[in-house]
Formats: structure tokens, C-alpha cells, sequence
């Protein structure tokens, strides 16, 4: 059975479930939806249809899985609970410290109208969450560390593009090499923020802007960067589309522990992600959480889950048997 999928919203994430749907053959791209003038959005798949937004919710005998790819600052928090009243729902909401009242309102709209709804599939939350799960269960006399990149913020690139004088950035956060290295060896230290992460920033201005004065707003710029090694780097316009116009990201998940019963044993688990495109990965996380959305409402589940709360084979597209004879 091919479980038909249906996209709402269509920026990186919605291009990259698009990619991603492609290469699950168990899956079909049954629509795209957007809030802006459909006529204007262009999509890949030959024979689908861009509709707008309003039109999803008259189209729930044709979608059994909605993919939500809005932004979590302002879109997902209002449209995961909504769709959740029509929908098998998937979102990649992630911000970290809000995720539970987002879990208590999908939950509420979920359960009321018997949907599953998956909230924050991806790769932090995501793939990392479930790595430092394991992790904790397996060593529980242990200490976790996260650290990201080399890779692009989004949001840290905003947060520069709106100090006056500045044309353009691109944010890298990069960890801290010989930290990782330590921590690779088994230590369990303290970190600051700042020992862990530096964060290097690329810099179109505006001609005849003040650069000592935009240097200097960015590496103090309190909760983005004061609490961080900050280095400022200006160059010009065509750099910035030459060398910086993808978005690369990943990072590493890893928990030191000790086992034995004087604790002589130290084990080392390593989670490592090094991705050429963050909504790409992001979405094909994503795709395959859809996959087990379906299978949960299939089994008549309902209520808001997490990727902590789906068995994984729930998300391969491999059967029970063939996953015990090749992958277990
Ligand atoms: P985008 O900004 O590319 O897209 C967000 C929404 O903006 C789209 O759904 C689209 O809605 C609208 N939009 C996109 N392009 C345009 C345009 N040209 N003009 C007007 N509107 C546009 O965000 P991303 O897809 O990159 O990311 C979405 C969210 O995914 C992020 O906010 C982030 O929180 C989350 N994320 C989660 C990760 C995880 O690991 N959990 C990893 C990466 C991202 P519409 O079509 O309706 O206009």
C-alpha cells in the first residue's frame, strides 16, 4: 500500500521531503500546499499539484500522512495542532524549551480527533534526542555531551543580517577540536559554553559601512554571541554566493561511562552526523517518521508522539523479516 503524503509548506524542508519521497518507494507525493499564491510556487514531481493552504483541509480522503514544514518560531506552534484535527501529522518543531507545551496542545488536538501526531522529527531534536537516549539507558553512570557543526545557524545568520550596514551572512558554529579530542579519550569535564563551540561569521556590508562598528554589535550581541569566541570575516558579495550558499551541518552526540563494580571500566558512544544539507537530512528523518505515523494510526494509536516513542522498525520501509536477517 502506498501511503500518500501531503506537504504544507514549501521552503527547504518542503523541497527536501519532496527529494526524500522519491526515494521511498513505499510513498507518493499526493499534494503540496502553501499560504502563498500556489500559481507562484513551483514543485518538482511531474503530476502533483500545488494547492493553497486552505484547500488541505477539504482533502483528508486524499492525504494519510501531512507533513507540516513551517518554521518553528511562528508557524508550527499554530499549525500542528490545527492540522492534527484532519490529519496524521509530522512536524520538526525545535525549540528545545517549548517542545512540552507544544506536545500538551498536539497532544489535546490529536487525541480528540483519534490522529497521530509526530512532533519534532529531525536531527536535534531527532536523531540526537534518540542517541542520547540510548546512551543514558545503556550507561547510567555517565556524562553527555552535544556539540554542533561545523555547520550553518539559521538563525545566528538573522540575528546578523539585521544590524544596520549589513548586506548579507552566513554563520558557522564549529566545535571545539581538541575538546571533542578529550572527550573522544574518555574525559568527563566541565565545559562553558564557550570552551565547547567558536563561531565564525561571513559578512557582506553595505558600501561605506562602518566594519570596526558591525564587527564589534556582532561579537557582543548578548544570548548569540557574547558567551562565544566570536571571528568576524567581511567579504564580498560573489565570495559569499561562491563559497557559502549551501547549508551544511551536523555534530556529534557522546556519552562517556563507566561500568564495573569499581567503576574501572570507561565505554565511549560516538553519534556523528556530517551532512551536506541540514533540510535535507532534516526531511528525510522526517519522511520516515511519516512512515511510522501511518503505522501507528493504522494500529489505531492516537495523540502526540515523539521520535522517542516510535519502535524503529516502525520506520523502515524493510520488513520485520528482513530487517532481523540483515540489519539486527
Ligand atoms: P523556510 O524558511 O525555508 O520555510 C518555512 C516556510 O516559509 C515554508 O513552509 C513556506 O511556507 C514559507 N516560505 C518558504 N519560502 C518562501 C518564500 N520564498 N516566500 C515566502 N514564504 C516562503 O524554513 P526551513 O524549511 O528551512 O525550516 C523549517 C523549520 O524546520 C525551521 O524553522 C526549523 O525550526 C525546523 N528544522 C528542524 C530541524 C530538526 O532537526 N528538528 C533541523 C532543521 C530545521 P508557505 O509555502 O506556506 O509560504
Amino acid at each position: 500500500m502506498t501511503i500518500r503524503i501531503g506537504i504544507m509548506g514549501y521552503g527547504n524542508l518542503g523541497r527536501g521531503v519532496e527529494c526524500a519521497i522519491k526515494q521511498n518507494p513505499d510513498m507518493e507525493l499526493a499534494a503540496v500546499f502553501t499560504r502563498r499564491d500556489p500559481k507562484n510556487v513551483r514543485i518538482l514531481t511531474e503530476g502533483a499539484k500545488v494547492y493553497h493552504a486552505d484547500e488541505a483541509k477539504h482533502m483528508t480522503d486524499k492525504i494519510d500522512v501531512l507533513i507540516l514544514c513551517g518554521g518553528s518560531a511562528t508557524d508550527l506552534p499554530v499549525q500542528t495542532p490545527e492540522y492534527a484535527k484532519y490529519f496524521t501529522v509530522v512536524d520538526s518543531f525545535d525549540t528545545h524549551a517549548r517542545i512540552p507545551e507544544h506536545f500538551a496542545a498536539v497532544d489535546a488536538a490529536a487525541k480528540e480527533a483519534g490522529n497521530v501526531a509526530v512532533i519534532s522529527a529531525g536531527w536535534d531534536p531527532g536523531m540526537f534526542s534518540l542517541n542520547r537516549v540510548y546512551a543514558n539507558a545503556i550507561l547510567p553512570d555517565g556524562k553527555d555531551y552535544t556539540f554542533w557543526g561545523k555547520g550553518v545557524s539559521q538563525g545566528h545568520s538573522d540575528a546578523i543580517r539585521r544590524i544596520d550596514g549589513v548586506k548579507d551572512a552566513r554563520q558557522y558554529t564549529v566545535p571545539v577540536e581538541s575538546v571533542l579530542e578529550r572527550i573522544r579519550n574518555g574525559e568527563t569535564p566541565e565545559l562553558t559554553t564557550r570552551e565547547k563551540h567558536t563561531r565564525e561569521c561571513y559578512v557582506v556590508a553595505e558600501e561605506g559601512a562602518d566594519l570596526a562598528r558591525i564587527e564589534k554589535e556582532i561579537v557582543t550581541m548578548p544570548n548569540y554571541f557574547s558567551d562565544y569566541d566570536t571571528t568576524v570575516h567581511f567579504i564580498s558579495e560573489e565570495e559569499m554566493k561562491r563559497d557559502h550558499s549551501t547549508l551544511p551541518h551536523g555534530g556529534f552526540v557522546i556519552r562517556n561511562g563507566k561500568t564495573g563494580w569499581n567503576q574501572e571500566n570507561t565505554h565511549v558512544i560516538e553519534y556523528r552526523l556530517k551532512l551536506d544539507s541540514n533540510p535535507e537530512f532534516t526531511s528525510s528523518v522526517i519522511v520516515c517518521c511519516a512512515r511510522a505515523a501511518f503505522r501507528m494510526k493504522q494500529e489505531g494509536m492516537s495523540g502526540c508522539k515523539t521520535i522517542l516513542d516510535i519502535p524503529p522498525a516502525y520506520l523502515s520501509a524493510k520488513s520485520g523479516e528482513e530487517l532481523r536477517k540483515n540489519l539486527l
